[in-house]
């Protein structure tokens, strides 16, 4: 664990801002990650993290702190339970299941909004963790729903894009609302 070494102190780090649908780079296919990308990343993850157990939110996508690169952030951990830190670089989904689940999903770029999403039940995935190994990984139940809501993120993709336009359309506007009145 100790490519997670810098997580002991995380309560400390200040949080990266979190940045709110409709930013544009939300949006935009992300790059692959190269090898001369890792020292940037390393830089970055602090941060990442705290954002992330601070929200608290089981997952974070580069492209939700403004970096279009592929790579992203997940720990499903319970709260009181340790925590299981993932970081995947590159991923890729192998192969999913014909097997589909249903599960309420929310998103840190777009707070207080929550719908129902299907996907695929089980996956296995594939990417390359902080030490550059490539790793293969099976995926189930809400970790499987985490990685795949992720790795949309990396495409462009929002939760949000799973539903119907009417359904879409109407969490938009009612976050669009919401964080008008923040503002004020
Ligand atoms: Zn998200």
């Amino acid at each position: 664990m100790s490519e997670f070494d810098f997580l002991s102190g995380i309560d400390e780090v200040p949080p990266t801002p979190i940045l709110i649908a409709p930013q544009p780079v939300l949006r935009q296919v992300t790059r692959d990650v190269r090898p001369e990308d890792m020292a940037f990343i390393r830089e970055q993850l602090p941060g990442m993290f705290s954002a992330m157990y601070k929200a608290p939110g089981i997952g974070l996508a580069a492209p939700q702190v403004g970096h279009s690169l592929r790579f992203a952030l997940v720990d499903v951990a319970e709260e009181d339970a340790p925590r299981e830190p993932i970081v995947l670089i590159n991923p890729e989904i192998v192969s999913d299941s014909e097997q589909m689940a249903v599960r309420e999903e929310g998103c840190l770029s777009l707070p207080n909004q929550y719908a129902e999403v299907v996907r695929p039940e089980s996956i296995r995935v594939r990417y390359r963790n902080l030490a550059g190994d490539i790793i293969e990984k099976e995926a189930s139940d809400l970790l499987a729903t985490c990685i795949q809501h992720e790795m949309d993120h990396l495409e462009g993709i929002l939760f949000v894009d799973h539903l119907s336009t009417i359904k879409r359309n109407m969490i938009m506007r009612r976050l669009a609302k919401e964080q008008k009145l923040k503002r004020r």
